[in-house]
């Protein structure tokens, strides 16, 4: 079911770019940067040298995800890292090289929870971000979704694959909001010359993500470190391809450093496929092989399964992820285990 259309969009005009001169360093916005995927990005630029500055609403984000960097005076004091409370659905002045867009929830119950507002903040956000990017003359990275494939029909899923998304459904808010969100990048490219990056990420976990949001990793690993059943919605054989937040990050960072002209969207996912089931069983064997499961209704729309073709990332980025599930699982073990401890320790003071 591929549906043949060009992903690199023509280029009507070409605005002039403006980049740090030599020897000074990138200065960077981060949008949704206290958040999970965005706090792990804010970590690599800073290691790099880069000057960061965040903007987020603190909705599904924590300043705890932060806490490392604006504790510390020296990054601080020279300006190197900056902070700023603003909500993205209102216009916003800031001078920069580049724009990393991540702003919007990212887990269905959160995305769900105010459905209008979520349509907001990826249609007027994303158009306001665009607008300072324009006025800027920096380059712009929106971190779209593989939600814009909906429930596929191809599989595994290309670019060049248009989707199956219900326009009217509880998930639409998202789906469609990122689709809009796509369309006014590839427009600001065109009608602008913008240089923008569109990266579709699929499922993403590690440590941060909030362990109240809903997602199926999360959910698992926080269960089975409280001891309590795993809850597999469904019957557990819809599928979805995990990918470690290093990787996803890695990723974001070579397609907005990536100069060969390529504009077009860019899968970042893990190949690899799971089913619930699967997930459930690999949870209970490296955090707690007690844990019972217990199936659970599913939601309305969810998609059967999904899957990247990063051939892409891998031909134009030579990107591809190196952390496997279980190596995966591992590593957010000791987060979630420290959160989860003092949550219980909160609650019997
Ligand atoms: P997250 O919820 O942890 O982070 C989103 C951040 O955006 C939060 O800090 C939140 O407070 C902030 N935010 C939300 N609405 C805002 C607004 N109106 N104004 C300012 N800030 C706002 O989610 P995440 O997993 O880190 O996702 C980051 C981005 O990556 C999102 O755009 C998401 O759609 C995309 N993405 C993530 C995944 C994944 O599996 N994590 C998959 C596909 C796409
Ligand atoms: N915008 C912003 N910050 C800027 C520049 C623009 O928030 O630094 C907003 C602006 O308020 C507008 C949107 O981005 O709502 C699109 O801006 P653009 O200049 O492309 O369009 P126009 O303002 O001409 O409609
Ligand atoms: N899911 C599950 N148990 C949970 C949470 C989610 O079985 O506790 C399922 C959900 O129905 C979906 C898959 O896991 O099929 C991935 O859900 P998630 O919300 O993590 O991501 P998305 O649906 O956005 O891909």
């Amino acid at each position: 079911m591929t549906n043949k259309h060009s992903s690199s969009a023509p280029t009507s005009m070409t605005v002039a770019k403006a980049r740090p001169r030599a020897g000074e360093p990138r200065r960077i916005l981060v949008t949704g940067g206290a958040g999970f995927v965005g706090s792990h990005l804010v970590d690599a630029l800073i290691a790099r040298g880069d000057h960061v500055m965040v903007m987020d609403n603190f909705f599904t984000g924590a300043h705890r995800n932060l806490e490392h960097l604006s504790q510390n005076d020296g990054l601080v004091r020279s300006g190197r890292f900056e902070i700023i409370r603003h909500d993205v659905v209102q216009p916003f002045l800031v001078e920069v090289d580049e724009v990393y867009h991540l702003a919007c929830p990212a887990s269905p119950i959160h995305y769900k929870f105010n459905p209008v507002k979520t349509i907001k903040t990826n249609v007027i956000g994303t158009l306001n971000a665009l607008g300072l990017a324009k006025r800027c003359k920096a380059k712009f990275l929106l971190t779209s979704t593989s939600e814009v494939y909906g429930d596929p029909l191809e599989h595994p899923q290309k670019e060049s694959y248009w989707g199956n998304v219900n326009p009217i459904g509880e998930r639409a808010c998202y789906d469609e909001g990122k689709r809009c969100a796509e369309t006014l990048a590839f427009d600001y490219h065109r009608e602008h010359g913008l240089d923008i990056r569109v990266a579709r990420i699929f499922n993403t976990y590690g440590p941060r993500m909030a362990m109240d949001d809903g997602r199926v990793v999360s959910n698992f690993v926080a269960q089975a470190l409280r001891g309590d059943k795993l809850t597999v919605y469904g019957d557990g054989s819809q599928t979805r391809s995990f990918q470690y937040v290093s990787d996803l990050v890695a990723g974001l960072i070579a397609l907005m450093d990536n100069e060969d002209g390529f504009i077009g969207p860019v899968n970042l996912g893990n190949p690899g496929e799971f089913t619930m089931n699967e997930l459930a069983e690999k949870v209970r064997e490296i955090v707690n092989p007690a844990a019972e499961i217990e199936y659970c209704e599913n939601t309305a729309d969810d998609p059967s399964r999904r899957k990247p073709d990063i051939s892409v990332a891998r031909e134009k980025l030579r990107w591809e992820p190196k952390v496997t599930l279980d190596e995966g699982l591992r590593l957010m073990v000791d987060d979630f285990r420290a959160r989860v401890e003092a949550c219980a320790k909160r609650a019997k003071t």
